[in-house]
């Protein structure tokens, strides 16, 4: 099982977990996309990668709530590699309110992320693994893809949403060879999480420690945040397994704070 020169498109892919996807993939020899929203981050994050090499990467400025982005970025990569294998998409943010509280806006410019995001990347690469009669598409879900949690309704329905639209693609995709995953991680310490913690301690009126400790690792085996190579291994996995075994299936990778 592995990636050597698969291209691989992951979204949200200059910073944290996507980013340690990237460097997992090129590891491995894969040719990786960075897609992300500002170019020159992208484009920094792709030079590192292919110098540490053996594969390599390049940068695609991508909003992936935005169509015509995405199909400009797909578009960009079948010029300038001419196939697509798996696609990560990965791209998110969190917003924490209680509900009577959540501004709509902030609501739709979640779930558009989320959700748009993994539907138009799919939309997009979908036909190109069609001609060659296979493909992978992982989705980033969460934990909260299966848990609630307090101040996280856009959040939690967005992630249990991509686990549909996971489902449906594994249907349609399977007569074609396309596979499609979820990724459900507990916390893992990147941007996104290091931006919560005043957030929710603010919110839940609680100190940060006590929303480290109780909050987030409360509930896992050993009070350990998951890894983003924890994460990365499972990525690779899912993107370089070889038959349609898996598809449809999500996997939860939590330190045991969700077992079901
Ligand atoms: P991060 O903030 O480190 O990285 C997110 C990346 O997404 C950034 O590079 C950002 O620029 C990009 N992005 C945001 N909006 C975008 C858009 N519209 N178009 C393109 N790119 C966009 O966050 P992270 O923790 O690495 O999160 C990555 C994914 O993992 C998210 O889907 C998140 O929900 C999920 N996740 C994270 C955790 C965690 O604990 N960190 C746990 C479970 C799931």
């Amino acid at each position: 099982m592995n990636l050597k020169d698969k291209v691989c498109i992951i979204t949200g892919a200059a910073s944290g977990i996507g980013l340690g996807i990237a460097k997992r993939y090129v590891a491995d020899g894969a040719k990786v996309v960075i897609a992300d929203l500002k170019l020159d981050a992208a484009q920094k994050t792709a030079d590192a990668l292919t110098a540490d090499g053996p594969g390599e990467a390049m940068a695609v400025e991508m909003d992936v709530t935005d169509e015509d982005m995405v199909n400009a970025g797909v578009a960009k990569v079948i010029d300038t590699w001419g196939q697509i294998d798996v696609l990560v998409s990965n791209a998110g943010v969190q917003i924490v309110h209680p509900i009577e509280d959540f501004p709509f806006d902030q609501w739709k410019k979640l779930l558009s992320i989320h959700l748009d995001g993994a539907f138009l990347t799919s939309k997009a690469v979908m036909p190109h693994m069609q001609k060659a009669g296979s493909g992978s598409i992982i989705f980033m879900g969460s934990v909260h893809s299966k848990e609630a949690s307090a101040l996280k309704s856009a959040y939690v329905t967005a992630k249990h949403g991509l686990l549909g639209l996971a489902r449906v693609i594994s249907k349609e995709g399977a007569k074609h060879g396309i596979r499609a995953n979820v990724i459900c991680p507990g916390f893992v310490k990147t941007p996104l999480v290091e931006k919560q913690i005043p957030e929710q301690a603010r919110d839940l009126g609680i100190s940060e420690e006590e929303v480290v400790n109780k909050v987030m690792l409360g509930e896992t085996v050993d009070q350990e945040f998951t890894t983003i190579e924890d994460v990365a291994e499972v990525a690779h996995v899912f993107a370089a397994f070889p038959t349609n075994a898996l598809t449809g299936q999500s996997l939860v990778v939590s330190h045991g704070w969700y077992m079901n």
